[in-house]
This record gives structure tokens, C-alpha cells and sequence, in this order.
């Protein structure tokens, strides 16, 4: 094994893959997955949801100070789907005499209540954990304004293997999806978001004169 590596023995991956996000005038074909197992601790169900406020960026509400300075906080929520790699009809892309004959990525699809309300409603006729989703994207990309049409059946389930292939992705993103819907941070950090007073810092050798006297007393 090698231990030191070039520049170019590394290629450096983005830690997390991009969201989801519909595109208008693409026809997207997905899937909700739902984990494996079902664990006790975290229970069966494919959402995460928490209450967020965005300021720059999006963090989990504290219900105090945040609430407070920047307005009532927003459920979000968020789960893990199978997005199939289609022509932009929504048609699946096919791959010749591969173990797995369609490609996909697993993604992260975070959302708010109306659009859980969309897919809840679906859910109740169709049951999304058995059916693929086509989702098309009206108007502006930024308002992600998504319609959802549910599939005959869920391609990715259709055989143990294809499922075998989703789940090696899926169960080890999905330790990681509570953090899609925000940071979590303290109440000094918040604060220091919203800039309301500066949290106390660490002292920090910030010249020559205090890495003298550091020197002296050593
Ligand atoms: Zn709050």
C-alpha cells in the first residue's frame, strides 16, 4: 500500500453529494427508501424533521433567543431517495449485460410541510414505499414547485440485488441525514449568527508581543 501520495494519486470528493432538487422541464423518476431494518432507536419511518430558521444558512431551532429575533422557526424535513439516471422525458437510461441494468444516485430530498402533504396524500393511494414517484417542476427552479405521479411499480425493488446495491448507499447516508436540515448549534453560536453579542472565544496568540511574553514565562 502506498502512504504518500502526489497530487494527482488523490481526488478529492465532495463529503456529502448534492440534494435533490426537481428541474423544470426535466421529468425525474425517484423513490422514497425506507431503511432496511427497522431500529429501535431511530424507528422505521424514512423522515427526519426538525424545526429550522435560516440566517445565512439553516440551523436547528433552540426555541428561545432564535425564535425571538428572527421570527417563528420552519418544520423541514428530509429523507433518502433513489434517483434513476432517465433522458430528460423521464425514460430510464438502460445498462447492457450490467449485474445492475439501470444507474442511480442516492440522494438526500429535503422539504416542508407542503410538500409532505403532497406525498402524504399520494401515499395514501398509492403506498410510495412500493411504487416509484415522477416528478416534474413547474416554473422556477429556486421555488422547486414539484408535481408527483406515481409509477406501476418500484424498479429498484424488483430484485434482491437492485436493492442490495440501494441499501449499500443508503443505510450509511442515512446516520448522516438529521445534519441535512440544518446545523446544530449552540446558543453562543446562534447568537454569534444573529450577531447578538460575541461569545466568548479562547484566547488567541493574536501578536509578537504575546508570544514574547509566553516565551518568558516558559
Ligand atoms: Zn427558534
Amino acid at each position: 500500500m502506498t502512504e504518500f501520495l502526489d497530487f494527482n494519486d488523490i481526488e478529492v470528493k465532495p463529503k456529502y453529494k448534492d440534494k435533490y432538487k426537481g428541474v423544470p422541464g426535466e421529468k425525474h423518476r425517484i423513490a422514497i427508501i425506507w431503511p432496511e431494518k427497522e431500529d429501535p432507536t431511530r424507528g422505521k419511518g424514512p423522515f427526519v424533521m426538525k424545526n429550522t430558521h435560516f440566517a445565512d444558512k439553516y440551523f436547528i431551532c433552540k426555541d428561545g433567543i432564535c425564535c425571538e429575533k428572527v421570527g417563528p422557526s420552519k418544520s423541514r424535513m428530509a429523507c433518502l431517495i433513489v434517483k434513476y439516471k432517465t433522458k430528460k422525458d423521464g425514460t430510464l437510461l438502460k445498462r447492457e449485460g450490467e449485474a445492475i441494468p439501470f444507474d442511480f444516485e442516492v440522494l438526500e430530498w429535503v422539504f416542508t410541510d407542503k410538500k409532505f402533504g403532497q406525498l402524504k396524500a399520494l401515499h395514501g393511494e398509492w403506498d410510495l414505499k412500493n411504487h416509484d414517484i415522477t416528478v416534474t417542476c413547474g416554473g422556477n427552479e429556486q421555488y422547486q414547485d414539484l408535481d408527483f405521479t406515481p409509477c406501476k411499480e418500484s424498479i429498484w425493488q424488483l430484485k434482491p440485488e437492485f436493492k442490495a446495491a440501494i441499501y449499500k448507499d443508503s443505510e450509511t447516508m442515512r446516520t448522516y441525514l438529521p445534519k441535512a436540515l440544518g446545523q446544530d448549534l449552540s446558543i453562543d453560536e446562534i447568537k454569534e449568527l444573529l450577531g447578538l453579542g460575541i461569545a466568548q472565544t479562547s484566547e488567541v496568540i493574536s501578536s509578537e508581543t504575546d508570544l514574547n511574553d509566553i516565551l518568558e514565562t516558559v
